[in-house]
């Protein structure tokens, strides 16, 4: 979200909506990456099938149906995710050109596993982030088969948002994310970097996961990036998020604002994008940390954002009611 939506988000929750969408467009995906939450059996709840399981959409009825969304919940930034958006190129190639008449900002979450088509590249509000964990020894071995020959050559004319997730594996070198920065920053097809740290869920012990001593590793390096290669955004404030993550969802001001739904169109996944029970003490998610960080800020000195988000939220969920009559109340809660 860039600071001139800012405001219309404002408006947004005063008027009881969340201003963020994200849906999981389809359920399938051909790579099988490591510590995948989407496919974790509780990802959408202990009382849904497995995201695998479900009936999704395609063909006309994905289009209509993701348009029936936007109408409905008329954000005004839309994560597309998966499984795999591509999987579902060709009712892309119909639903982006509408969104982007829409005027709505589109982030496209992919792995590049096959081309992007060229003539996306004209649309203004699309945004195109390719998920790349690594330099590619390990990110070959973990996402193939999206490896770095393929998107290098499913990108080619197009300027993507490079976003690595931080694993614990990464940080057996001390310069690894410099040289990832730097492999990235002679990329002219990176217009930014962005960097997240691995959000595990409760219980699990994987390799993935960073230990408190990693995490501070991770930061450490990550400190010393933004300030060499341009192309990394990693304000203070993002930094101060990720080293004071949320303690719990209620403190999330990223979940609280994005509406997340699977790929039968209508399932809610909670309490974020993650799904299933997400260690919010370990959330590594960039944009939670952006927003971490400003619901701590405090206008003037005195009230903190936080506060102000609450009480907007109050008067906009009363505000709809009375509009709606109470119809659509259980569905928006924020
Ligand atoms: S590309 Fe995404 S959805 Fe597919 S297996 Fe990897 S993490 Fe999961
Ligand atoms: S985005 Fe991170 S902090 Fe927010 S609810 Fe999800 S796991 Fe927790």
């Amino acid at each position: 979200m860039k600071h001139r939506d800012v405001l219309p988000a404002w408006g947004r929750v005063l008027r009881g909506y969340r201003p963020l969408l994200s849906v999981e467009i389809t359920k399938e995906c051909p790579l099988h990456c490591p510590g995948c939450y989407a496919y974790e059996p509780m990802h959408l709840g202990a009382n849904s099938r497995p995201l695998r399981e479900l009936s999704d959409y395609r063909g006309d009825d994905l289009v209509h149906g993701m348009l029936a969304l936007v109408r409905r919940f008329r954000p005004i930034h839309l994560s597309i995710v998966g499984g795999e958006p591509l999987v579902r190129w060709r009712e892309l190639d119909v639903l982006l050109p509408k969104l982007d008449a829409m005027g709505i900002e589109v982030q496209l979450v992919t792995s590049a596993v096959r081309p992007v088509p060229a003539h996306w590249a004209a649309l203004k509000c699309l945004h195109l982030v390719v998920s790349v964990d690594g330099l590619p020894p390990e990110h070959d071995r973990r996402r193939a088969p999206a490896t770095y020959d393929r998107i290098l050559k499913h990108i080619a004319g197009h300027q993507v948002i490079v976003h690595c997730t931080v694993t614990r594996q990464q940080l057996a070198r001390p310069t690894y994310l410099h040289e990832f920065a730097q492999l990235w920053s002679q990329r002219p097809e990176a217009r930014k970097i962005w960097f997240s740290l691995y959000t595990p869920q409760e219980g699990e012990c994987s390799a993935e996961r960073l230990r408190p001593e990693d995490r501070k590793e991770a930061l450490r390096q990550l400190a010393e990036l933004a300030p060499l290669f341009p192309k990394v955004q990693l304000s203070r404030r993002m930094l101060d998020g990720l080293a004071h993550p949320p303690r719990f969802p209620e403190e999330c001001l990223f979940a609280r604002v994005t509406h997340c739904v699977t790929a039968d169109l209508k399932t809610e996944i909670h309490p974020c994008q993650f799904g299933g029970r997400p260690v919010c003490s370990e959330c590594g998610c960039i944009a939670s940390a952006g927003l971490a960080a400003l619901a701590r800020y405090r206008i003037a000195g005195l009230i903190p954002v936080m506060a102000i988000f609450d009480a907007s939220r109050r008067l906009g969920e009363q505000l709809r009611q009375r509009l709606d009559g109470h119809q659509n109340g259980g569905l928006q809660t924020l």
